[in-house]
């Protein structure tokens, strides 16, 4: 099949020419006559890829000086235990704005380690789904930190303004990493797995503010340790080098096409095309309010759900893969982070009214 769009919400999509850069250095990278995944994580050559991503991952989203960048194991959830084992000091509450799945699941995981203060900030908005502002989020004196996941993946709700509080935030950004320009400097702590709008799954970027190192709980595994991760330079235990390397090439690509303000340009592109198309359709909807609709992942239903099984079936035979939505939610989820090119979004647009048509 000539073009196939992979909508998957993660492991996703990753650039076509970072895959083709990646795929001749397989065999030979470097001129070492080996394959990246193959050599030592302590050698010259992959100190110059971590070096190299590290400072690169720096510019696109002018990380300052006073904030570390680690490169890390165990997905986003182990960021859910990580951050209350490294961030609660003494205190034994922390603020968890609770906007959807993942919001929720972080909340969870902290329950084990302090009694978080969770506060549902999810509203209705003219009959649709919406977040409170976040001026008007409930946050209590006795917090630690606020935590909160700026886009929900399932829901495919993104939150664009930021709590009000001199406490650290800290927030999930898994699913919006590098989509637009962020202020690093507003935040404590700033974690993602790498599986969306990165590359492949095992890598999980934690960005951490120096002064907030240094208050781990004693029996925090020394793998999920800031400080630690800090002190060896992401290499206390062997590192997920190949997901390390390829991340550092999508930071290359995403550079070279000019880095996230270009990026955001493009993703509002891509998403005014679909969210565009829904909205003018009787056939199709999507459930969240304009202001909180997400830029990179676009939940939307049929109007006969009945029809469901025949449109991802039909789909999936025009090369639109993964349109399938979250079993939580159901009906279908487009995913269209950075790596999706707008043509992918203008064949699924192009089907969705073909099938429209078809079956009104
Ligand atoms: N947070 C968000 C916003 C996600 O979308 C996901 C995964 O889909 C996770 C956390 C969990 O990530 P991981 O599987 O890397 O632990």
């Amino acid at each position: 099949m000539d073009n196939v769009y992979n909508f998957c919400a993660g492991p996703a999509m990753v650039p076509a020419d970072v895959l083709k850069k990646a795929q001749q250095e397989l065999i030979n990278w470097n001129g070492l006559g080996t394959s990246v995944m193959e050599v030592s994580h302590r050698g010259k050559e992959f100190i110059a890829v971590a070096k190299q991503s590290e400072q690169d991952l720096r510019d696109l989203l002018s990380i300052p000086d006073n904030y570390h960048v680690l490169f890390c194991h165990g997905g986003a959830r182990a960021q859910f235990a990580a951050v209350p084992m490294n961030l609660l000091g003494v205190a034994d509450s922390a603020d968890y704005m609770d906007g959807g799945y993942w919001a929720h699941s972080a909340a969870q995981e902290a329950a084990k380690y302090c009694q978080p203060n969770v506060v549902d900030i999810t509203c209705d908005r003219d009959g649709k789904k919406a977040i409170l502002p976040a001026a008007e989020w409930p946050l209590s004196d006795n917090a630690a930190f606020v935590h909160f996941c700026p886009n929900e993946t399932i829901d495919g709700l993104e939150i664009r303004d930021l709590p009000v509080t001199d406490k650290p935030i800290v927030a999930d950004l898994s699913s919006t990493i590098l989509s637009r320009p962020i202020d690093v400097s507003k935040y404590g702590v700033i974690y993602a797995g790498a599986q969306k709008n990165i590359g492949p799954a095992g890598l999980t970027i934690v960005i951490v503010r120096d002064d907030l190192l240094g208050k781990a709980q004693s029996i925090l595994p020394s793998i999920l340790d800031y400080s630690v991760q800090v002190d060896k330079e992401s290499m206390f235990n062997t590192p997920p080098t190949f997901a390390w390397y390829l991340a550092g090439e999508v930071f290359k690509w995403l550079k070279e096409l000019g880095g996230v303000k270009v990026m955001e340009q493009r993703n509002v592109a891509k998403a005014n095309v679909l969210y565009d198309y829904i909205d003018q359709s009787d056939f199709y909807r999507n459930e969240v309010h304009a202001d909180n609709r997400s830029l990179m992942n676009v939940p939307f239903q049929l109007k006969k759900p009945e029809l469901d099984g025949l449109f991802l079936e039909q789909a999936d035979a025009a090369g639109l893969k993964a349109l399938k939505g979250h079993r939580a939610v159901g009906g279908m989820r487009a995913s269209i982070y950075n790596a999706m090119p707008l043509e992918g979004v203008q064949a699924l647009v192009d089907f969705m009214k073909k099938f429209e048509h078809e079956n009104a």
